[in-house]
């Protein structure tokens, strides 16, 4: 046995129920077999040459922004040049009216649950698998977020779930397109508007998706979106909001920017109460060289998760990651479920499987619903205390909440990492893998 194989054996036993070792695990007897076992236990892997590494995000765009920035007397947002460079890039690609640059995608969602003048006690109806910046926003404004299930393999807003759970106090709507996967608008839209609901969409994880061949974030009244590390383009933390309603337009930039109302007509004064969430000139360089990239990550990240899908569909007990045909997905990341019935052995045991036939896979995403994290359990959202609930005006207890899809699919997910460096070639690799690993696994 090789020192590589001990290391791997080791953790293994270490970590999990050592079925695997005990030889429970069945190759079948088939010819050939020795070529077909799992690397977890010594086989050769699915994936030769391992994962892709998505190489360096930047080059020169970026620093022919950042060059130009070197010759600006002042790197402050308000009618900077990289600034309005990054408003005219936003909008080429997402073409709204107002467009403000910020500081995050949680800025970016505070502002535009302010802009609309949600508070005291407002109910938000959102998802509870997200980051927890989609709320943020709205707890700071003192309204009350309300989570709904999703759809099991969109893992995006259900909408007869949130049509059950608005009341007289709901304001507003937080789709998020989880994974850049597009939300159903259509759906989402017609209950906004019979229930005069404002449509505030998180686009965090969904840059340059595009729902029903329009780009996303233009259905709803508002569009938000994240410049964080992670995200599929970024200046290391930002974010941008955008609408086209004439009324919550000019106040995206007061609310982003401690209430006051840079080139309005009233002048100066404070008119409102924010914080501030400003973007600087330097971000918003590399924000908008970053822009000039996406449309290739975007196209290239959607095609190798559509062709994932095409090839684990047929897989039994499994469910690829559901996109509507009409849609275009940016796999921020993708997950598929798997039937916890079909398999002998647990999810993490299927996860660590995977990594050794060389795909990028975790079991899961966050790991509980929003509402069971221990802040929404105690309700101790400012120095332990939640004063709306205190002072009545909410009877919201997220002790009692319960989406039972939700928690289902962030206990039967897996994720498999997508980026722009990776090839079909390696897609497909990963597909055999996921067959591979499901075979040997199957109950
Ligand atoms: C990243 C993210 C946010 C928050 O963005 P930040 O820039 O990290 O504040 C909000 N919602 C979703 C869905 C996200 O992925």
């Amino acid at each position: 046995m090789s020192r590589d194989d001990s290391i791997t054996r080791r953790r293994f036993v270490g970590s999990t129920s050592g079925l695997l070792l005990a030889g429970a695990l069945s190759s079948g007897g088939r010819a050939g077999a020795a070529e077909d076992e799992l690397a977890i236990r010594g086989g050769p892997p699915a994936v030769s040459g391992g994962t892709p590494s998505l190489p360096v995000r930047w080059g020169d765009t970026e620093r022919e922004h950042l060059e130009a920035l070197l010759r600006q007397n002042s790197l402050f947002y308000w009618r900077g040049p990289q600034t309005e460079r990054l408003t005219e890039r936003f909008r080429e690609f997402c073409p709204l009216k107002y467009v403000h640059n910020c500081s995050s995608g949680t800025a970016a969602l505070h502002i535009a649950v302010a802009a609309c003048g949600i508070g005291l006690g407002d109910e938000v109806i959102t998802s509870p698998i997200t980051d927890i910046g989609t709320v943020i926003g709205v707890l700071y404004q003192q309204a009350v977020p309300v989570f709904a299930d999703l759809g099991p393999h969109t893992y995006n807003l259900d909408v007869a779930d949130v049509e059950r759970k608005i009341t007289p106090r709901t304001k507003a709507i937080i789709p998020v397109h989880l994974t850049g996967n597009p939300c159903d608008m259509a759906g989402l839209k017609e209950l906004a508007d019979r229930h005069d609901l404002v449509l505030i969409e998180d686009c965090c994880q969904a840059w340059g998706a595009h729902y029903h061949g329009q780009p996303i974030g233009t259905v709803g009244h508002f569009a938000c979106f994240s410049l964080q590390n992670s995200k599929h383009v970024t200046c290391g933390d930002g974010g941008m909001v955008a609408t086209n309603h004439e009324d919550y337009g000019p106040l995206l930039q007061r609310f982003g920017d401690k209430g006051a109302g840079r080139g309005l007509r009233e002048g100066g004064g404070f008119h409102a109460f924010a914080t501030n969430y400003r973007m600087s000139e330097p971000q918003a360089a590399v924000a908008a060289a970053q822009l000039t990239r996406l449309e290739s990550i975007a196209a290239t990240r959607a095609k190798l998760g559509d062709l994932l899908t095409e090839k684990i569909a047929p897989i039994p007990g499994i469910t690829p990651h559901q996109v509507e045909p009409e849609d275009r997905a940016v796999y921020w990341f993708y997950m598929f479920r798997i039937d916890p019935d079909a398999f002998n052995y647990s999810r993490a045991d299927f996860a660590r499987a995977l990594r050794s036939e060389g795909v990028a896979a975790q079991a899961g995403y966050i790991g509980v619903p929003l509402y069971g994290e221990p802040v929404f359990q105690n309700h101790g959202f400012f120095a332990g205390r939640w004063p709306v609930r205190e002072f009545g005006l909410t009877d919201m207890d997220y002790s009692q909440t319960r989406c039972p899809e939700s928690e289902a699919i962030l206990q039967t997910g897996i994720r498999i990492t997508i980026h722009e460096a990776m090839t079909e070639d390696y897609i497909l690799a990963a597909a055999r893998a996921i067959e591979k690993v499901a075979r040997h696994m199957a109950a």
